[in-house]
């Protein structure tokens, strides 16, 4: 199966079965779903219950992949051009370039 790099960090994503059957006794540590795991960051993406090749977690966890937006060269520029010649500084520096990346973003 391939598994994507993680959504929010980039960082490789471990693929865990379920630990029990759903007639196995009750042990709070057991799963019965399979789960992705980012151990950079500590992300946890869940299948479904009695998934027990972990297709589902996989593919929750790579449409999530899908879901960040490819930063552009249009972006950079925006980002770039913001505070050139201003005074802006620190917080609102920040809150300046973000807003000139999503008014890229939007305007797709
Ligand atoms: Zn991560």
């Amino acid at each position: 199966m391939n598994i994507k790099p993680c959504a929010h960090c980039g960082g490789e994503g471990y693929l865990y079965l379920p630990t029990c059957k759903p007639k196995d006794p009750y042990n709070p540590r057991d799963r019965l779903f399979p789960w992705v795991y980012c151990k950079s960051c500590y992300t946890e993406v869940p299948g479904q219950d009695e998934d027990y090749q972990g297709q589902t977690a996989v593919d929750n966890w790579n449409r999530r992949y899908h879901e960040i937006p490819e930063i552009t060269q249009s972006m950079i520029d925006a980002y770039m051009k913001v505070g050139r010649h201003s005074s802006l500084k620190g917080e609102k520096l920040a809150r300046a370039r973000l807003l000139a990346v999503f008014s890229v973003l939007c305007s797709k």
